[in-house]
């Protein structure tokens, strides 16, 4: 058996989104699930549409998600004049011609067909004299492939036999007039120049594998095979867009989405590794359970909130240290190493996103500017707190050693000595700390915080009191 070879082939028009990320994820799962070649082609071929600085950003995405080219990049840029040799041995071969027809002219005759009431216009010009090389005209031409009546089948990996009507299929232009080459021409001149055995892509191509399929008949080449994934819609069941929230691999890569959450979550849009309800996977465990067998039929929904509770729970999983690294970008003003790692261990729970610390956890990093209204009013008060606050600070101070459980003990029993419930002197203390009326464990977060910070905090709250 060959060697299994699939391509992602982003076209650099835009930047990354869900939808193609879902393409080179499943190919790329593909690749090394059979021990194949997981190439890259960039089909920037439309001087007019294509963007440089797009190309970057998409294979920057692409290797974030941690999928690279195994072997060099294909520009289709600089394949130009192999595209057109192909052609032009298509026209020797008596299965495409040069049309000379004119933009003015093609659309007078669509307008002619649209008004006799054909579904729509065909280019049906004597197509023995085509075949056999007769053209009229001079100058400026396109090249068109000359469709033949026969049907075209192919057997779809994820839809099954598929048969095409050829009385369906127009003559299609396979080199523009100003020479540039169409996509159709190019995809299959580099599929198969690149050696690819597996097409794996979005059904928004399904309509074009027919025409594709004509170019391989015409030339002699064997078509790879093929397999066409259902498009992602959001939860509407509209095709998914911007309004979804999905926005393009780059936008949640910004947000600090973790590339192993992304991954995972883009893997299951649409195919299920069939291990019951276990969301999260390892790579190697996508890798393991790939099969195209595995692909759904009908679209997969977009659900973001899924996303963010997978981020979640990838963040939690991670090493410790690893978990720290994802933090340090958003955490300002910077910090020690050490002291980050007491506050991710304290905030893991918390968080889903790590762009979640600088929010979360403000009051780690920079005293807080204000204490919560509604929490001042409920826990603020008492009127006999400043007498017990000022007391709780003179026993800190001279507390020798500030750790969780020290701290706690020392907390509880000034309490019962004054015949009070605990949460009566914590509830305060947190805001007076935090500004907030929620926090991970106080005594914890005091321990991190550390006695200088904690008694200057607390002198603060009890000037406003
Ligand atoms: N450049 C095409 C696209 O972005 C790829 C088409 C294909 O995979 O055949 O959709």
């Amino acid at each position: 058996m060959t060697d299994v070879r699939v391509r992602f082939a982003p076209s650099p028009t835009g930047s990354l989104h869900i939808g193609g990320a879902r393409t080179a994820v499943l190919n790329w799962l593909y690749a090394r699930s059979t021990g194949g070649k997981f190439l890259l082609r960039v089909e920037d071929t439309d001087p007019e549409r294509s963007r440089g600085e797009l190309v970057d950003t998409i294979l920057e995405d692409l290797a974030w998600l941690g999928m690279k080219s195994d072997e060099p990049i294909v520009y289709q840029s600089e394949r130009l004049v192999h595209y057109r040799k192909i052609a032009e041995t298509l026209i020797e071969r008596g299965a495409a011609y040069r049309d000379y027809t004119t933009p003015e002219e093609l659309q007078a005759m669509r307008e002619k067909a649209q008004e006799q009431g054909e579904a729509a216009f065909r280019f049906r010009a004597d197509r023995d004299k085509l075949r056999r090389g007769e053209f009229s005209g001079s100058g400026a031409h396109a090249i068109r492939f000359l469709a033949l009546d026969e049907d075209v089948t192919f057997t779809d990996g994820v839809h099954g036999d598929i048969r095409f009507p050829g009385t369906e299929i127009d003559d299609f232009v396979l080199v523009r007039r100003d020479g540039s080459p169409t996509y159709h021409l190019s995809v299959v001149a580099d599929d198969y120049a690149m050696g690819i055995t597996d097409v794996i892509r979005g059904n928004d191509h399904i309509s074009n594998t027919p025409k594709q399929w004509l170019i391989y008949r015409a030339m002699d080449w064997q078509p790879p095979c093929v397999a066409h994934v259902p498009l992602i819609s959001g939860p509407d069941k509209k095709r998914l867009s911007k309004r979804h929230g999905a926005a393009s691999v780059g936008d949640y890569r910004q947000k600090g989405y973790l590339p192993e959450a992304l991954f995972n979550f883009i893997a299951l849009l649409g195919w299920s590794p069939g291990k019951g309800d276990k969301e999260i996977f390892t790579r190697q465990e996508l890798i393991d359970a790939f099969s195209i067998s595995g692909i759904q039929k009908s679209s997969a929904v977009f659900d973001e909130a899924k996303l963010v509770w997978m981020n979640g729970e990838v963040l939690r999983n991670l090493p410790l240290t690893d978990f720290v690294a994802s933090l340090r970008f958003y955490v300002t003003p910077p910090v020690e190493d050490d002291y980050l790692e007491k506050v991710a261990e304290l905030l893991r729970p918390r968080l889903t996103l790590p762009s979640e610390i600088q929010e979360k956890g403000s009051y780690f990093f920079q005293e807080p500017d204000e204490w919560d209204a509604k929490g001042r009013k409920k826990h603020w008060s008492d009127s006999k707190l400043p007498t017990r606050l000022s007391q709780y600070i003179t026993a800190l101070e001279s507390s020798e050693e500030f750790a969780a459980e020290a701290l706690e003990t020392q907390l509880r029993s000034l309490c019962e000595s004054w015949d009070i419930s605990a949460a009566k002197l914590i509830h305060p203390v947190r805001l007076a700390l935090t500004g907030r009326t929620a926090s991970p464990g106080l005594f914890e977060m005091m321990e991190v915080l550390g006695k200088s910070t904690c008694i200057r905090r607390l002198k603060r709250a009890l000037s406003e009191l």
